[in-house]
């Protein structure tokens, strides 16, 4: 048995807080994750790595069906997708989100059932929506007008497919600007507030080839508080409500997506999965008991929360730079490993590890290697002060949304994926190498 881990842990001013649970120092500045010295990951694998605990993404997984054991937990694959990843996610229980027919073939080639898969995305392909319609996926969440009538025509005269359509609730909240879903100033859903989505209802319910079985939306990612989605729930019953009043349909899904907030660095607020839960439930028992409706079956959607902090990105410090005003620590990686500084402001904690430094701390910006003045991964950070070329450096809370982005930039080649177990690793995702890079490039013939 091994022990529980709460996404919802209080913060804890222990810097190693935000790091899997799995997490042991060991001797000479080094640490074990999964029972395996990063400094021995870094000897076999080489860096820059990526290093995913797979106790922590099942006990995630765990702690999410505990937390809500009446409803769906689907993992928003978005927030990384392996074959393994598929595998553990769908031995613990949950269902998946995925958006693309890339991330659906790679789930149905691991085997994952596809009627636990829903398909997401704001402008589906024609090819997300015949891969889907042929594994038979569980739900197709309708995010905009003119697809309905595709999904429909794609359907065929003797199919039905159960969809829900993604409703934009007019809640903002979120991390940042650009993960913030839930208004109608940006590209996902149907609103709420100018009648699309009740308009796309009524377009869903009549065609004959369509199952409307509920509601969908989601707000935001990043998110540490409870009370946007209460606020978005209660949207949601009333438009569900209008839907049985207007059409007689009484729909019996919903889904609330996903973005519970994690701490990237220690002291940084989560979000209370409990609190979330509970607090979920009787708001939905109470807004459909005031609108006399039957309480809908429950769908959350998180990602981040289940794989962000099992992941730890390792990188090599290749040069150490003192400009007037800095001191630049540059890495073998950067933006094309891990996008989300550049995009989004995002925050880290990188450490040393591998050698005990006694070497007072100093403010250092760790830069990545690539030819970008915005290839900052982690500004104003306490590194000890005598960082050098050849240390390793380690940033916790790397699971989400960081491999899954990686880009070709520079043609360096995208990192593995190694899983960490019970004092074993393992390749999940092999090393992008110059000839995987170069075989794409068919010219000049
Ligand atoms: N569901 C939907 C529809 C999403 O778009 C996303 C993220 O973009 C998620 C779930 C997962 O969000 P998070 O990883 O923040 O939980």
């Amino acid at each position: 048995m091994t022990a529980p881990v709460r996404i919802d842990a209080p913060a804890r001013p222990d810097e190693l807080s935000v790091w899997p649970a799995s997490t042991v120092r060991r001797p000479n500045g080094d640490l074990s994750v999964g029972g395996v010295a990063l400094t021995t990951v870094a000897a076999h694998f080489d860096t820059p790595v990526y290093v995913l605990d797979e106790n922590e993404v099942r006990t995630r997984c765990r702690t999410y069906r505990a937390a809500f054991p009446d409803a769906d937990v689907l993992y928003a694959a978005k927030a990384f997708l392996s074959r393994a990843m598929a595998r553990w996610v769908d031995e613990e229980g949950l269902g998946l989100d995925v958006c693309s027919a890339g991330e659906l073939s790679l789930a149905l080639a691991a085997g994952f059932p596809p009627e636990r898969i829903v398909l997401h995305g704001n402008a589906k392909a024609p090819a997300d929506i015949e891969t889907a319609l042929a594994a038979g996926v569980g739900r197709i969440v309708v995010d905009s007008p003119s697809e309905i009538a595709r999904i429909a025509a794609l359907v065929g005269p003797d199919g039905r497919q159960k969809v829900m359509v993604r409703v934009v609730p007019g809640i903002s909240a979120g991390g940042h600007e650009k993960i913030r879903t839930g208004t109608d100033d940006q590209k996902f859903g149907l609103s709420l507030t100018d009648g699309s989505a009740q308009h796309a209802v009524a377009r869903v319910l009549g065609q004959p080839q369509l199952h409307l079985t509920g509601l969908h939306c989601h707000i935001g990612s990043r998110i540490t508080e409870v009370k946007p989605y209460l606020a978005a729930l209660r949207r949601m019953v009333g438009l569900m409500a209008r839907i049985r009043d207007t059409h007689g349909v009484v729909l019996t899904e919903l889904d609330l997506g996903g973005g519970h907030g994690v701490a990237y660095r220690p002291g940084e607020p989560a979000l209370d999965l409990t609190a979330l839960a509970r607090r979920v439930r009787t708001e939905l028992a109470a807004s459909c008991t005031a609108a006399r409706l039957p309480v809908p079956r429950l769908t959350v959607e998180p990602g981040r929360a289940i794989v962000a902090p099992a992941g730890v990105a390792l990188y090599r410090v290749l040069t150490v730079k003192h400009s007037a005003t800095s001191l630049f620590v540059a890495v073998d990686g950067g933006m094309s490993d891990n996008p989300r500084p550049a995009l989004y402001g995002a925050r880290y904690a990188p450490r040393l590890v591998g050698r005990a430094s006694t070497a007072e701390p100093v403010t250092a910006t760790v830069v990545g290697r690539h030819c970008e003045a915005g290839d900052v991964l982690a500004p104003d950070v306490a590194l000890p002060g005598d960082v050098r070329p050849g240390d390793l450096l380690a940033v916790p809370v790397a699971g989400a949304y960081q491999a899954s982005m990686a880009s070709a930039y520079n043609l360096v080649g995208r990192p593995p994926v190694v899983a960490v177990d019970g004092g074993r690793a393992r390749l999940l995702v092999r090393r992008e190498t110059q000839e995987d890079l170069q075989r794409r490039d068919v010219g000049p013939r």
